[in-house]
């Protein structure tokens, strides 16, 4: 049974831009490489990745509510992530959130 789609609320979340994931890989030509390279490391083996503050990307603003502070530009990865979806609910579970 799949929860109520407003549990889904990013704005409180914020799982799949902290601790859920380690690494958020863009690619060179994602506009948000392009326009922010500031926020940019490279790794070993020339991955192309968005910098980390700690433990969560280093564009997630606030303690909850939670805002990215480069939404309008966020990577594709981010973009591909659809509240409710499969890496939403993967997130969600792995710090401890209702899925
Ligand atoms: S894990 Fe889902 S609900 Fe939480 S911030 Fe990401 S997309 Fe939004
Ligand atoms: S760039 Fe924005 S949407 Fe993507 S992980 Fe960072 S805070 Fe979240």
């Amino acid at each position: 049974m799949s929860l109520p789609a407003e549990v889904y609320d990013c704005r409180t979340c914020g799982a799949c831009c902290r601790e859920a994931f380690d690494v958020v890989e863009v690619e060179p030509e994602d506009p948000f490489v392009v326009e922010r390279p500031d926020l940019v490391e490279e790794t070993p083996f020339l991955r192309l990745t968005v910098k980390r503050a700690g433990p969560r990307c280093a564009c997630l603003v606030g303690d909850g509510p939670y805002t990215c502070a480069v939404y309008a530009i966020r990577p594709r990865p981010c973009r591909d992530v659809e509240p409710g979806g499969e890496a939403c609910t993967f997130a969600r579970g792995r710090v401890g959130l209702p899925v």
